[in-house]
């Protein structure tokens, strides 16, 4: 469990924050300069807020009430707490298993029983004495998870730890850290700019802008229901849309729209006709439908026509540019390809897409 509420002051910067969680996976998302580092060094006690409390696991790290002129602030070594930096931070002169047993607290049976077992949860069997230069990048950042993890620390936090490895040692090292939560059921806190690494790894996901977080919750909330604007774009939602309302009717919870682009409609939200709001949809959840398909009453598929202007592969699928107006292109949509060979589509294609009401968000003006 892990409950932090802090304000801290620098000369040209504020963090202002609040945080709770269980034994969640978190994945803090931020602009550079956001404050998640200064964040994970106040949990790990690398630097003292100016107010607030920290409590990991029930247990205080730091208590200072508003206005109060002393706190109290736990050192760094007595707090139960792993650290994963983004470069490794190992000993280059000790071995893996050096590595892995520095810092190590309690019997040495007792600990070598615990690094064995880290040994065989990071597949680092028969790596044992090998001196850690003498690894892969990913193998090292592997002894550097089992070094954070040997002392049973109460939470681990980690820092982009997977930033400087290719794409293929970044899933594999997502699995391992799965493995590791299932295990440990501790917090995890991760840092990372790779939306994919959020969403796959991050049962909650907080996004940080100047200080401050900007929503916490479920990925699903924060990826498909994002608060505002700036969060949507943060978490790559890609269509966003201006409009202005033009009908309310909550018995059929329905919201007209009388977007700037096209017309829609999206589930009822408390509001006036002719207030100007925001909405959108993630580029997976629109979907193409075969042309001329009668879809739905009262239009609420929100059925659009468009051109086909670039198509890009990405993943398992495609990136579709869809032109529905007179600019460049108006919707970003993801598809798996095999709808695109279904559908065969080329470059300059006409193409009806929908936009189910249900998939439509109503996003808050920042
Ligand atoms: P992030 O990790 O999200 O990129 P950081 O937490 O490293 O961001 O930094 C957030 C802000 O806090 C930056 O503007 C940085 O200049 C400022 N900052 C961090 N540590 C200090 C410090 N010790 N003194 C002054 N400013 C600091
Ligand atoms: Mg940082």
């Amino acid at each position: 469990m892990l409950e932090v509420q802090v304000k801290k002051k620098f000369r040209s910067f504020t963090l202002d924050l609040e945080l709770s969680a269980g034994n969640e996976l978190i994945c803090l998302l931020g602009p550079s300069g956001a404050g998640k580092t200064t964040l994970l060094h106040m949990v790990a006690g690398l630097m003292e807020p100016d107010e607030g409390l920290i409590r990991v696991n029930n247990k205080s790290y730091f208590q200072k009430p508003a206005g109060a002129r002393r706190g109290r602030q736990l050192p760094p070594y007595r707090r139960r707490v792993g650290y994963v930096f983004q470069n490794y931070a190992l000993f280059p002169h000790l071995t893996v298993n050096q590595n892995i047993l520095f810092g190590a607290k309690g019997s040495m049976d007792e600990t070598r029983q615990e690094a064995s077992y880290l040994v065989n949860l990071l597949r680092l069997r028969g790596l044992e004495q090998r001196k850690v230069t003498e690894l892969s990048s990913g193998q090292q950042q592997r002894v550097a998870l089992a070094r954070a993890l040997i002392t049973r620390p109460d939470i681990l936090l980690l820092d982009e730890p997977f930033s400087n490895l290719d794409e293929l040692i970044r899933r594999k090292l997502r699995l391992d850290l799965l493995r590791v939560h299932r295990d440990f059921r501790i917090p995890i806190m991760m840092v990372t700019h790779d939306l994919e690494e959020a969403s796959t790894l991050g049962e909650m996901v907080a996004v940080m802008d100047s200080g401050r977080i900007l929503q916490v919750g479920t990925r699903e909330e924060v990826f498909y229901c994002p608060r505002s604007r700036r969060v949507a774009r943060f978490v790559g939602m890609k269509n966003i849309f201006d409009g202005r309302v033009a009908e309310v009717k909550p018995e059929e919870n329905l919201l007209k729209v009388a977007g700037d682009k096209f017309n829609v409609c999206l589930p009822y939200h408390p509001c006036r006709v002719g207030d100007r709001i925001v909405f959108g949809i993630r580029p997976e959840n629109i979907s193409l439908v075969r042309n001329g398909a009668e879809l739905g009453k009262r239009g609420e598929n929100n059925v659009l026509k468009g051109r086909l202007v670039e198509m890009i592969p990405e993943g398992p699928g495609y990136r579709l540019f869809l032109k529905t107006t007179a600019d460049t292109y108006d919707l970003e949509i993801l598809i798996p390809s095999r709808i695109a060979l279904k559908h065969q589509l080329t470059v300059g294609k006409e193409l009806s897409v929908t936009l189910r009401k249900t998939a439509l968000h109503l996003l808050r003006e920042d």
